[in-house]
């Protein structure tokens, strides 16, 4: 019988809104729109435009023709792509239960484990691993998984569906219908429906199939 022990260390979870360069495009966007916006009068009244001194320090002397390309070289290093595949308690949770046949850890719980066991200490932030939308969720908890939400996603031209079982009761961050980003808060690390223990059930269909989830995100997210 597997034990759900939670250990000590936290694990480490980012939240999207912190991955670096995220929203920076906008500001860069802005200040490239009022450097035109400004410029463009001035260079029409002008007939012939003055020869400009030689740019010593790009910080003080550049002119209006040069911010715009000054803007963008100073902001495209900073702005990184968000990943698309991250693992719902970050790429260090422990793993108490894998994929496949077993003998029931609890009355009611299957035989063959449709996904993996992770295990946090009880109220860690649990994320969606791929961007997608909610195909169905139960903040009451009624069934064997407990507070939980569905996920459906598209990944490499397939159909993708995630499901994040046993959460907190009152932590469930998501409703059906609505879309989800890579990393957002699907709810918190809980004991709900059947459970030996503070841990997160994760399972992975693709195209229809359960898979082994531990390897297709090792693949895509790291381990
Ligand atoms: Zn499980």
């Amino acid at each position: 019988m597997p034990r759900h022990r939670a250990p000590t260390r936290p694990s480490p979870v980012v939240p999207r809104a912190l991955v670096a360069g995220a929203g920076r495009r906008g500001v860069a966007l802005a200040l490239i729109g009022s450097a035109a916006a400004a410029g463009s009068p001035a260079h029409a009244a002008s007939a012939a435009p003055p020869e400009r001194p030689a740019v010593t320090d790009p910080l003080q002397t550049v002119a209006a023709d040069d911010f715009r390309s000054f803007v963008i070289t100073r902001e495209a290093p900073a702005v990184a792509a968000p990943p698309a595949v991250v693992w719902p308690l970050g790429p260090d949770a422990d793993i108490s239960d894998f994929f496949g046949p077993r003998s029931a850890p609890a009355p009611g719980a299957s035989t063959f484990h449709r996904g993996i066991d992770l295990v946090a200490p009880e109220g860690t932030v649990v994320a969606a691993s791929l961007a997608g939308t909610v195909i169905a969720a139960d903040a009451r908890g009624t069934g064997a998984c407990g507070v939980f939400a569905e996920i459906a996603h598209r990944h490499d031209g397939a159909s993708v569906v995630t499901k994040y079982c046993h959460l907190q009761s009152g932590s469930l961050a998501v409703a059906e219908g609505q879309e989800v980003r890579a990393g957002d808060i699907v709810g918190a690390l809980g004991n709900t429906g059947v459970s030996t223990g503070p841990h997160l059930h994760f399972e992975l269909a693709v195209d229809g199939r359960h898979v082994d989830p531990l390897p297709w995100l090792a693949a895509r997210a790291g381990r």
